[in-house]
C-alpha cells in the first residue's frame, strides 16, 4: 500500500478498472466501494472485505489492488469469471449489523450477477447467510462454504507435488521434510494431507492451541516462529502471513521450494526474482492457493465438493507449465504467471 497517498483519480487510472462504485446508505450508514476490474473473461467475482480503514483512499486502493488480483487469479484458474472486489468501510466488531449486511446485499443484487461476492477479512459464512435473504449472487454461502479452506489445502498439496516433480523429478511426498508456517484453517488441513502422504512435517504458529492440535493429531514437530525460515527442509510452505519473503528472510531460507497458501507472500515482486537467482522454486501464491476460489465458484454454480476438489487438482499441471516456461525463458515463475494472466485478459477484452 502506498505511504504517499495518491488522489482517487490517479489511483483509479493506475489500476485501470472497468468500473468503480461508491455507495452510501443513510439509514444504516453503510459505506462501500465496489470495483469491477475486468469482465473480459466473465462476470466479476471477488470477496468483500470489512475493515476499519483510516482513510477512504486506502480503502479505494485496497479494493483496486484486490480486484486486479482477482482478475489474474480467475484467469489463471481458468474460471469463466472476471475480477472484482468490494470493501465496506468500518469496524466489523462495532458496525456490522444484520441491517447493514442486508443493505449491502441489496446493492450487490443491483449488479444483477455482473458482480458476485463472498468471504474475505471481516466477512464470514454467517454474514453470507444473512445476505442470502436479499441476494443469491453470493459464492460460498451454500453447501461448500465450510470446506473452502479444505479445498485450498488440497490445491496446495497438489501444487507442492508439482514443485517436487519439477525440482526433484518425483512428486512422491514420502519422507520429504516440509515446514508449514501457520496451522490455521488451511495449515491444519494441509498438515493432515501431508502427514497422510508420508511427509515429515514441521510447523510454527503463534497460537499455542493451533500448534498443540496439529502436534497431537498428526505428530507435526513444532518450531519457534522465527526459526521456521532457516529450518533445513525440502519445502517451506507459508500458510499464515503475507510479505514473509523479503530481504530479511531470503538469506535464511534453507529449502529448494517455497509453496504455500498465504496471499501476497512476496513483499515486493523483486523478492520473487531473488528466489529465482538463489535457485529456490517459488509457486506463485495466487496460482497455488486458488482452491478456495475454485470451491466458491463451484458453490455459486451449484457444483459439489467432489467437483471442486477435482478442479483444484488441475493446479498441478498449471504450475508445471509455469515452472517449465520459467526455466526455458529464465524468468521467475511469478513474472511468468502475471504475463500469462495479462495475455488472457488482453485476448478476451471486449
Ligand atoms: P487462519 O487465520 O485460519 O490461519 C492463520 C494461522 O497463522 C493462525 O493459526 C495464526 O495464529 C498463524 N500465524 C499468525 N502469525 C504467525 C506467525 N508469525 N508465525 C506463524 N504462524 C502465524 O487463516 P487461513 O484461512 O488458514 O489462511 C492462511 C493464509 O492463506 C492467509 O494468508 C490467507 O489469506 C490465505 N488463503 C486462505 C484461503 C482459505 O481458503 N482460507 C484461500 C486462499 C488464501
Amino acid at each position: 500500500m502506498n505511504t504517499h497517498r495518491l488522489h482517487a483519480h490517479e489511483l483509479i487510472e493506475q489500476y485501470n478498472p472497468e468500473e468503480v462504485h461508491y455507495f452510501y446508505d443513510p439509514t444504516t450508514r453503510l459505506k462501500a466501494i465496489v470495483v469491477i476490474h475486468s469482465t473480459a473473461l466473465g462476470p466479476a467475482t471477488g470477496g468483500t472485505r470489512f475493515f476499519p480503514y483510516t482513510h477512504w483512499e486506502l480503502a479505494l486502493e485496497d479494493a483496486l489492488r484486490l480486484a486486479q488480483a482477482m482478475s489474474y487469479k480467475n484467469a489463471l484458474a481458468e474460471l469463466p469469471f472476471g475480477g472484482g472486489k468490494a470493501v465496506i468501510l468500518g469496524d466489523p466488531k462495532r458496525d456490522k449489523t444484520p441491517e447493514l449486511l442486508r443493505a449491502y446485499a441489496r446493492l450487490v443484487h443491483q449488479f444483477n450477477g455482473r458482480f458476485t461476492t463472498g468471504e474475505d477479512v471481516g466477512i464470514g459464512p454467517e454474514d453470507l447467510r444473512e445476505m442470502m435473504q436479499e441476494t443469491h449472487f453470493l459464492a460460498g454461502a451454500r453447501g461448500i462454504s465450510t470446506d473452502l479452506s479444505y479445498v485450498t489445502a488440497h490445491g496446495v498439496l497438489h501444487g507442492l507435488r508439482a514443485a517436487f516433480r519439477f525440482t526433484m523429478g518425483d512428486d512422491n511426498l514420502r519422507g520429504r521434510r516440509i515446514a508449514v508456517q501457520g496451522a490455521g484453517k488451511v495449515g491444519y488441513h494441509l498438515i493432515r494431507l501431508l502427514t497422510e502422504a508420508g511427509a515429515q512435517v514441521f510447523v510454527s504458529d503463534v497460537d499455542a492451541r493451533a500448534l498443540e492440535r496439529v502436534q497431537r493429531e498428526f505428530g507435526a514437530k513444532a518450531v519457534e516462529p522465527n526459526a521456521i525460515y532457516a529450518l533445513e527442509c525440502d519445502a517451506f510452505s507459508p500458510c499464515a502471513l503475507g510479505g514473509i519473503i523479503n530481504d530479511q528472510t531470503i538469506p535464511l531460507l534453507n529449502c529448494k521450494i517455497v509453496a504455500g497458501s498465504a496471499n501476497n507472500q512476496l513483499k515486493e515482486p523483486r523478492h520473487g526474482d531473488r528466489l529465482h537467482e538463489f535457485d529456490i522454486l517459488y509457486a506463485p501464491d495466487y496460482v497455488i492457493n486458488a482452491g478456495g476460489l475454485i470451491a466458491g465458484v463451484q458453490d455459486l454454480l451449484g457444483g459439489s465438493l467432489e467437483k471442486a476438489l477435482k478442479e483444484a487438482e488441475k493446479i498441478y499441471d498449471r504450475l508445471l507449465t509455469i515452472f517449465e516456461i520459467s526455466q526455458r525463458e529464465r524468468l521467475a515463475p511469478h513474472r511468468v504467471a502475471d504475463r500469462m494472466a495479462e495475455e488472457r485478459l488482453r485476448a478476451r477484452r471486449p
